[in-house]
């Protein structure tokens, strides 16, 4: 293709070549709107400057210089002329836009001898001499990199000698002044004359603006945002002619959304200047007015205005964010691209755009980047406030939402206060399973240590709780009752809020805002609903969460976890003692009393997802999870101790000796799941006659309750027949007892890297597979999920040796892999086998993306995300 386009000539569709802001001056021109003649100099010449050891490929200047003269023509202006010359600016653009990569320049086109014609034609030699010097800073900074304060200094002390404040009242004297000042300052810089020639000056900005492409603030912006070269290759250069908002009261120039982009409403949103640069409002130099003045200011303009508005929405079928300038009267676009909304923005145009016609359903759903609906389904800070408040620290957003109450450090007090109606922040190092009642009393969790797959986090965000992990600032003191970070000290009972979303943590009570599913969203989640063909199901362990999840649009429980519902802070005690007792009798006697409760609760559970299948998984986690720590225990009777109390010190002494028994140096690949089931056949005998006991009752009162039976951490198809065989016999039981026939799925979760490649075994007496994605990552990279995040991972991710985060978007070469073939083995033997995931994987939406193509029957995901879910899973079938 040709080096340079001129805006009328260029395909404006092609964004890689021309850069977004190229295609977009392009379009505009070919939509006939008011854009001020120019062109574009093309990425691919950025990359053959590059490829060229930094120099112009020799075509370039000539191609130029021919637009020049096509601007001429077409403005009646000339190139260096001294009495009517033609100043241009030049811009970069990228094909996706990079916000201050590198600044604009101005004015160019100006030296000595034209700056006096430009004083004639404009009749004004104050604006020609300003106009000049704001072009020798902006060239001096963008081009030589001359530190901008060094013209400050000199602006200033010129003002100062006039005797002015304000720039607009220094004289022409000051000004020819100040630019003999400048000059000076770019030469001592580069030990070289002021390039003169508007020609010079073409060419260095030309060079300057590729070479902002590799500039560090451009390279590290693009690592931050992703953007890699088959999104963004290289930065086009555009020439643009100049019009001037600074021209006098009928001068303006202005930025304008054509939909408000915070709540989406169809009015423009945005600001003006009068009398002004472009530059001056972005910066926010001044204090724009609100574009609805302009309508009174300057009728016709205004008018202008919202026909391009129009015109441009209808053309994009998106809205615009413009930038304009009115010059004596006459309107201009000079820019325009896709405007950048929140959350409830896209979701209302999205439905608003439909009902207009501009766009289809399809196109209504995949607009909207499926993550960011995350923000509507919490509550969160009252943004008007925040800024009465004061910033204690900053962690990791584990999960989000934002609450606030009194800091409570320790477990037992935070159960205590909460369950007697005080609003709860729980403030520890870390959490541990046993610290999971406190959740419950909690409205929210602050962590110092731990990543986003830490304990903490995972649970929280299960439970739609707000959870701030690693915050390594905030220093706590369990003995004191005080944590510090920057310098201040919290103590127990003080109020702080907390926002998941954003990781920070504030002083005080910060009114915070209830979350609307507005009448729009659930527009599109119905249309999502009717797209997606992959099934959308809750990890829900709780009747509340089951309840959540199906009025978020959930249909089924891919995983309830039985071991939370011994969380309770009615049962933890009960779930002790079992673990404590001496013999298989003691034993038994405990478990009967905790399987009712177990029963209660999955009959609650399946009437909530009345008509959908709901998956429950017995006992995963190794016991001494829900022991007391060791080291707590010893300082307890050591405490203790000193007080006297023998009976207590000895009941302590034993669970001691038996938390210390269940001790494993590696828990997470030690007795746990299908393990405890096997040595401790109690534990799952009793969970299995729960689930079906449920069910017989449930079946009495002709409720429609489908629960399916999953055993955990399964390696080999003997394990998984072992416990068939309990399952197999108490079945039969039931069925006798009740004189009935009952239906219980019987599957097995794949989370072991031999399940997953065995599964043709596993598939004989499975019914259904469901990957825990979480435990199959870490064992697939043999990363432990706990530890990563403060260890190494952020270095990888850092040093590129992984792109993405596996624990939280599937690592699809690997773990994906060892799906696929589990998926295909199970499929092999029973045609219809239901195959889903669970795990925090379910409600990422790039990981939705491979469940759906890789034919999966669903995914699981925390109530809170099945929005999100069901979103990316239509996003995924279109
Ligand atoms: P950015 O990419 O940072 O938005 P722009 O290239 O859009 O940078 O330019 C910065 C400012 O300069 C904008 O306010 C724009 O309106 C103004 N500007 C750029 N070119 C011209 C021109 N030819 N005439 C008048 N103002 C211009
Ligand atoms: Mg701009
Ligand atoms: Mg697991």
């Amino acid at each position: 293709s040709k080096p340079v386009y001129a805006f009328e000539e260029a395909d404006s569709k092609n964004r890689m070549l021309l850069g977004g802001k190229g295609a977009g001056l392009s379009e505009m021109t070919r939509l006939k709107l008011p854009v001020p003649p120019g062109f574009t100099i093309t990425t691919e010449v950025c990359n053959k400057y590059y490829d060229n050891n930094k120099k112009l490929p020799k075509d370039v200047m000539p191609a130029v210089m021919k637009n020049i003269a096509k601007m001429e023509k077409k403005t009646g202006k000339k190139w260096n002329s001294t009495k009517n010359p033609l100043l241009v600016s030049v811009r970069s653009g990228a094909a996706i836009s990079m916000p201050g990569m590198m600044d604009t320049i101005l004015n160019l086109g100006l030296n000595e001898k034209t700056v006096e014609g430009f004083a004639e034609q404009t009749k004004n030699p104050r604006f020609s001499w300003d106009s000049y010097r704001r072009f020798i800073q902006l060239f001096g900074k963008v081009v030589f990199g001359v530190n901008d304060e060094k013209f400050e200094h000199v602006l200033d002390s010129a003002k100062s000698k006039q005797g002015v404040s304000d720039d607009s009242k220094l004289n022409v004297e000051s000004l020819k002044t100040i630019v003999t000042e400048y000059k000076k300052i770019c030469e001592e810089h580069t030990k070289r004359k002021f390039p003169d020639t508007p020609n010079e000056q073409l060419v260095l900005s030309i060079e300057a603006v590729f070479k902002s492409w590799m500039g560090e603030r451009a390279i590290v912006y693009r690592e931050k945002n992703n953007i890699t070269k088959d999104i963004a290759n290289g930065t086009a250069v555009n020439v643009v002619t100049m019009v001037f908002g600074n021209m006098g009261d009928d001068s303006a120039t202005g930025v304008v959304f054509t939909r408000n982009g915070h709540n989406g409403k169809k009015e423009m949103e945005g600001e003006y200047l009068i009398n002004a640069q472009g530059e001056d409002v972005v910066a926010g130099v001044r204090t724009g007015l609100s574009i609805e003045l302009l309508k009174k200011d300057m009728p016709k303009s205004h008018k202008e205005l919202s026909n391009a508005c129009a015109k441009l929405e209808k053309h994009f079928r998106e809205p615009q964010d413009i930038e304009f300038t009115i010059e004596q009267g006459k309107f201009y676009l000079l820019q325009t691209r896709t405007a950048k909304m929140s959350a409830a923005a896209l979701v209302k145009t999205s439905v608003d755009m439909v009902k207009e016609k501009l766009i289809s359903k399809e196109r209504a759903l995949t607009r909207i980047p499926a993550q960011q609906l995350e923000a509507l389904l919490h509550r969160t800070m009252d943004e008007s406030e925040i800024k009465n408040y004061k910033l204690l620290a900053k962690g990791i957003p584990a999960s989000p939402g934002a609450a606030s109450g009194i800091v409570v450090f320790d477990v037992k007090k935070a159960i205590e206060l909460g369950d007697t109606g005080n609003k709860v922040i729980l403030v520890r190092k870390e959490t541990k399973p046993e610290d999971v009642p406190a959740f419950f009393s909690s409205e929210g969790i602050l962590t110092s240590l731990g990543g986003k797959s830490s304990h903490a986090a995972i649970v929280s965000r299960g439970m739609g709780k707000p959870c701030i992990v690693g915050c390594p600032e905030l220093k706590i003191n369990y003995d004191n009752n005080t944590c510090t970070a920057n310098g201040i000290t919290i103590k127990e009972r003080e109020t702080i809020t907390i926002d998941g979303s954003a990781g920070t943590v504030y002083i005080g009570d910060i009114p915070t805002v209830e979350p609307k599913v507005t009448k729009d969203f659930e527009q599109i989640l119905e249309w999502a609903q009717k797209t997606k063909t992959l099934g959308i199901r809750a990890n829900a362990d709780t009747p509340e969460g089951a309840i959540l999840a199906r009025k978020f649009g959930g249909q089924g429980i891919g995983l309830c976890r039985t071991e939370r519902m011994f969380n309770g802070s009615d049962r933890i005690n009960l779930f002790v003692e079992m673990i404590m007792a001496e013999n298989i009798e003691e034993r038994s006697k405990i478990l009967t009393k905790l399987g009712q409760l177990q029963k209660s609760d999955f009959i609650e559970i399946l009437k909530a997802m009345e008509g959908y299948e709901v998956t429950i998984r017995l006992l995963d986690p190794p016991l001494h999870e829900f022991l007391p720590n060791p080291e707590e225990l010893v300082e307890k009777i050591q405490k203790l101790e000193s007080s006297g109390d023998t009976n207590e010190i000895n009941k302590t002494k034993i669970i001691l000796k038996r938390a210390r028994e269940l001790a494993e140096i590696n828990p997470m690949m030690g007795h746990r799941g299908v393990r405890v089931g096997i040595t401790y056949p109690e534990i799952y005998e009793m969970q299995i006659k729960a689930v079906f006991e449920a069910l017989v009752e449930l079946t009495k009162k002709k409720v429609k309750a489908h629960p399916q039976i999953m055993i955990p951490q399964i390696s080999s198809i003997a394990e998984l027949n072992h416990i068939k065989k309990i399952y197999d016999r108490i079945k039969k039981d039931t069925e006798t007892k009740h004189k009935m026939k009952l239906k219980i799925n019987f599957g097995t979760m794949i989370e072991v890297v031999r399940a997953a490649l065995t599964a043709n075994e596993l598939a004989t007496t499975a019914e259904f597979f469901s990957f825990g994605t979480n435990d199959l990552t870490q064992g697939t990279f043999s990363f432990s999920r706990e530890d990563v995040e403060g260890k190494f991972l952020p270095e990888y991710m850092e040093k590129e040796l992984l792109e993405r985060n596996p624990f939280q978007s599937i690592d699809v070469n690997g773990v994906g892999s060892l799906i696929k073939i589990g998926l295909a083995a199970g499929r092999k033997l029973r045609s219809n086998m239901e195959v889903g995931i669970c795990g925090e994987h379910g409600g990422d939406p790039s990981s939705i993306k491979f469940c759906h193509g890789a034919g999966l029957t669903y995914v699981s995901a925390s109530p809170h995300r099945i929005p999100i879910a069901i979103v990316a899973a239509a996003q995924a079938a279109i």
